[in-house]
């Protein structure tokens, strides 16, 4: 009848609500679980200069090795810790796992690079966040020029006078700071001129596609970043043909598969190596 079917419409409605609070739940725990039982781990992809083909910074980027699920992807779980507030915790362990790696490179004498950590709105947004990074440096003890910290272009069009007064004094502790995702959001040139930042990344998806449009859309961001006297990188650069292009725009840096893939810590020893060769 049709009074059944909407009455199994609405419990199979139900149904799913459920499983998808109940899955998000079991994600939480298992999320906390994670952080305690040292399944989280990052991996670093390499940043390469155009100009001088060496290594100038790598980007860490988490990693979930879950036990039985094995590798999450943090596109699947950083949302989730960002609704939950787990972000900050999550956010906190990797600044100073990546701080505390950069520094071991340097001291096995490794070409010292900067290293990059995305930071969550709600990180950024935290009213003692300066004072920890300062914290995180001083425990770890890796120079502020050797850490970059990565928000993205909308983190950055919100609270706009409060963001240019943290990314001021970031500024005054010495590390950098670079806008992420960058052409995906609406920021103008007036805005981006106030703000204390020393680079842009290029999206992703204006690189992959070889369109018109989207080449047009790479030169001009490629300028106007000289223009404000910040540097520039490309972000998902695939193919030769692509990094070509970027060259002849006087790209600064590039960061891709083309170059190298997100890698786990033990493995950039011989990216170092072989950098230092060519
Ligand atoms: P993102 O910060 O824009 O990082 C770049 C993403 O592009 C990474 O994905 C990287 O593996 C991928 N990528 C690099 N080169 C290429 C390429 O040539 N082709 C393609 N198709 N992809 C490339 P990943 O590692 O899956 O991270 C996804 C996003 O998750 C990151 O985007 C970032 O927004 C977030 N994320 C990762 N780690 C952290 C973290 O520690 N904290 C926070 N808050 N967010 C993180
Ligand atoms: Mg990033
Ligand atoms: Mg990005
Ligand atoms: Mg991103």
């Amino acid at each position: 009848t049709v009074k059944g079917r909407h009455r199994n419409n609405y419990l199979c409605y139900n149904a799913s609500i459920s499983e998808k609070f109940e899955k998000m739940l079991s994600m939480d725990s298992e999320l906390r679980k994670a952080l305690k039982q040292e399944q989280l781990e990052l991996h670093y992809q390499p940043q390469k200069s155009i100009g001088t083909g060496k290594i100038v910074g790598l980007e860490a980027l988490i990693r979930w090795n879950h036990p039985d699920k094995g590798m999450i992807s943090p596109a699947t779980f950083i949302p989730i810790a960002e609704k939950n507030g787990q972000i900050i915790e999550i956010g906190e362990w990797v600044m100073k796992e990546a701080c505390k790696q950069n520094k071991q490179w340097q001291d096995e004498g490794f070409a010292p690079v900067i290293v990059g950590v995305n930071l969550s709105a709600l990180q950024f947004l935290q009213k003692d966040l300066v004072f920890r990074v300062k914290q995180i440096l001083e425990e770890t003890g890796l120079a502020p020029e050797y850490l970059e910290l990565e928000i993205t272009e909308s983190m950055a069009m919100t609270n706009e006078e409060y963001i240019i007064h943290t990314l001021k004094e970031l500024r005054e502790l010495g590390v950098h700071v670079s806008i992420d995702d960058f052409g995906t959001g609406y920021s103008s040139l007036k805005y981006l001129s106030r703000f204390p930042v020393s680079k842009l990344k290029i999206d992703k998806v204006f690189i992959s596609e070889n369109q018109k449009q989207n080449q047009a859309i790479v030169k001009s961001i490629i300028h106007m970043s000289h223009s404000l006297n910040m540097k520039v990188i490309a972000e998902g650069v695939e193919t030769a043909e692509q990094w070509n292009f970027l060259k002849n725009e006087k790209c600064d840096e590039i960061q891709g598969y083309f170059y190298s893939k997100p890698l786990p810590p033990e493995q950039l020893s011989d990216v170092f190596n072989s950098s230092i060769v060519h």
